[in-house]
C-alpha cells in the first residue's frame, strides 16, 4: 500500500472531520408543516368576507362540536391560544388564592404561569429521564393541604403516567389538568389524551401538530369545570344577548348565571373564527395526518434499534400509547455508550452530514428568575410567594433529572410523510456519527 493510499483509508467519513455528506436527497416537503390546501383557503376567505359576523362563535362551536366528537368527550371550549385554555382550565379546577399546582420543570411557561395569575403558587417536580414528562413519585411528597391541582404535559408528544398520576390525584383529592399542546391525538393505553384527567387543554398555535393559526381548546367531562371557565373569559356565554351572541348562554349553575354578560375573570377568551375556520379543516384530516407521521417516525427509530448513544423517545409498540402528531420529536442521548461524547459535539456531527440540530428541551422553570423574584402585582414580595402559605421555591441542584436533561435529549427529524427513501438517509446519519463517535473524541 502506498503512503497516500493509508492516508485516504484512514481519513474520517464524517462529514465534520473531512468526509461525505450523508444526507444528499432533496426532502422536498417532507418537514413542510402545516400542511395547507386549498380547502383551508376556501374556509378562510369565506369567514373573513362576512365582515361583522367573524366576531360570532357558530363556527367555533362547529369546532368544538367536531373535537368532542374527535376525542370522545362532553364539552369543548374554544380559546384565543393555548395559554388561556390553560388559565381556564385551572380557574376551572378552582385553582385560587394560595392554592398550589404541581407541574414538572422542564417545561413550556404557558402550562404553569397562569397559576400565578391566579393567586396560586407553582411547586415543581422532576421528570423521568426516559419520557421526559413528570416522575409520579416526585408528585405525592409534594402535595399538601393547599394543593389543588397536577399538570400533567405529554411533553414532546410522550404520554405521562397516567395511572399513577391518576391515582395519587384520586387520594389526596386533587384536580389533574392535561395539557395537550405536544400530543393532540395521542393515545395512552387506548385512551385519547386530554380525556383522562378531570380536564385536557390544548395550544393550536401554527407550530404545534394541530393548527389554528394562533388557538386553544379545553375539553372536559366536567360539568362544573367547562361552565366555570366558560364564566371565567367567555362573556358571550353567559347568557347575554347580543350580536355576537344568540344569548340562549351555556352556564346553568345559577351560582354563575347570576352574573351574565362579564367574564368573571375580566378576560376575553373568545377564539377567533377565521382560525376556528382553518382549525376545522385542519381537523378533518388531521387524524390520517398523523397515521402517516406516525409510521414515518416509528420507521426512522426501527433502523436505529440497537445504535448505541441514541435511543427512541416513545412508548413501547405493544401499550397501546402513541405520540400523536409527534411535535417536537426528540431522541434520548446517551454519551456514556459513545465514550462520554458531549451532545453539542454529536449534534455538531449530525449537523455536518445534513441534518441541523441541537440538545435540549424546555429549559428548567423552576431556575427562572421570574418564578423566584419577580414582583408582578405590586405585593411588595414575589408573587410566587405573594399568597402562599409555605415557600416552595427551589434553587439548583433540586431537581437533578431536569438539571441534566440539556445534556440528554436532542432534536431529531420531524417527519410529515413516510418515504423510506428519505427517511433512510436521515436514519444512516444518526447511525454514522455514532459508529464513528471515537474519531470525535479525539
Ligand atoms: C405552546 C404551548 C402552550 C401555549 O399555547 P399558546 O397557544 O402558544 O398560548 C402551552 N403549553 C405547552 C406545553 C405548549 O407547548
Amino acid at each position: 500500500m502506498s503512503s497516500t493510499e493509508v492516508a485516504s483509508s484512514t481519513k474520517s467519513s464524517l462529514a465534520l472531520l473531512g468526509g461525505p455528506k450523508a444526507i444528499t436527497k432533496d426532502p422536498a416537503d417532507m418537514f413542510t408543516w402545516p400542511i395547507i390546501t386549498s380547502e383551508d383557503e376556501q374556509a378562510v376567505l369565506e369567514m373573513i368576507h362576512r365582515g361583522v359576523g367573524m366576531s360570532g362563535t357558530d363556527v367555533t362551536k362547529q369546532l368544538e362540536k367536531e373535537v368532542c366528537e374527535w376525542l370522545g368527550v362532553k364539552y369543548a371550549l374554544g380559546y384565543c391560544n393555548g395559554t388561556a385554555s390553560l388559565l381556564g382550565a385551572m380557574f376551572g379546577c378552582g385553582v385560587g388564592i394560595g392554592d398550589e399546582i404541581i407541574i414538572q420543570s422542564p417545561v413550556y411557561w404557558a402550562a404553569a404561569l397562569p397559576a400565578l395569575s391566579l393567586g396560586a403558587t407553582i411547586n415543581f417536580a422532576d421528570i423521568l429521564g426516559d419520557t421526559l414528562c413528570i416522575d409520579p413519585a416526585d408528585i405525592e411528597h409534594r402535595i399538601s393541604e393547599d394543593t389543588k391541582a397536577i399538570v400533567v404535559v405529554h411533553n414532546c408528544a410522550y404520554p405521562a403516567e397516567m395511572d399513577e398520576i391518576m391515582a395519587i390525584a384520586e387520594k389526596h383529592n386533587v384536580k389533574v389538568i392535561e395539557d395537550v399542546s405536544h400530543a393532540q391525538g395521542g393515545l395512552y393505553k387506548g385512551r385519547a389524551l386530554g380525556t383522562i384527567g378531570h380536564v385536557g387543554a390544548f395550544s393550536m398555535m401554527a407550530g404545534k401538530s394541530l393548527v389554528a393559526g394562533e388557538g386553544g381548546m379545553l375539553i372536559t367531562n366536567d360539568q362544573n369545570i367547562f361552565e366555570r371557565a366558560a364564566a371565567f373569559g367567555h362573556y358571550e356565554r353567559t347568557g347575554l344577548p347580543s350580536m355576537y351572541s344568540d344569548g340562549k348562554g351555556q352556564i346553568t349553575n345559577p351560582e354563575l348565571k347570576k352574573f351574565a354578560g362579564v367574564p368573571l375573570g375580566g378576560y376575553k377568551h373568545r377564539l377567533n373564527q377565521v382560525a376556528s375556520s382553518l382549525a376545522r379543516v385542519q381537523l378533518k384530516y388531521y387524524p390520517q395526518r398523523i397515521v402517516e407521521i406516525q409510521k414515518a417516525m416509528n420507521r426512522f427509530w426501527d433502523l436505529l434499534e440497537g445504535v448505541p448513544g441514541i435511543k427512541a423517545h416513545r412508548p413501547p409498540a405493544d401499550s397501546g400509547s402513541t405520540m400523536g402528531g409527534w411535535y417536537a420529536a426528540k431522541g434520548l442521548y446517551r454519551s456514556e455508550e459513545l465514550g462520554g461524547l458531549s451532545a453539542e459535539k454529536f449534534c455538531q456531527a449530525l449537523t455536518a452530514e445534513g441534518f441541523e440540530t441541537r440538545p435540549g428541551i424546555n429549559g428548567p422553570l423552576h431556575l427562572h428568575p421570574a418564578l423566584h423574584d419577580a414582583d408582578v402585582y405590586g405585593h411588595g414580595k414575589p408573587t410566587v410567594i405573594a399568597n402562599a402559605s409555605r415557600d416552595v421555591r427551589q434553587g439548583p441542584g433540586s431537581l437533578p433529572v431536569t438539571e441534566g436533561i440539556a445534556k440528554r435529549a436532542i432534536s431529531i427529524p420531524w417527519f410529515k410523510h413516510d418515504r423510506p427513501e428519505i427517511i433512510e438517509e436521515y436514519a444512516a446519519a444518526f447511525r454514522k456519527v455514532a459508529e464513528h463517535a471515537d474519531e470525535l473524541l479525539k
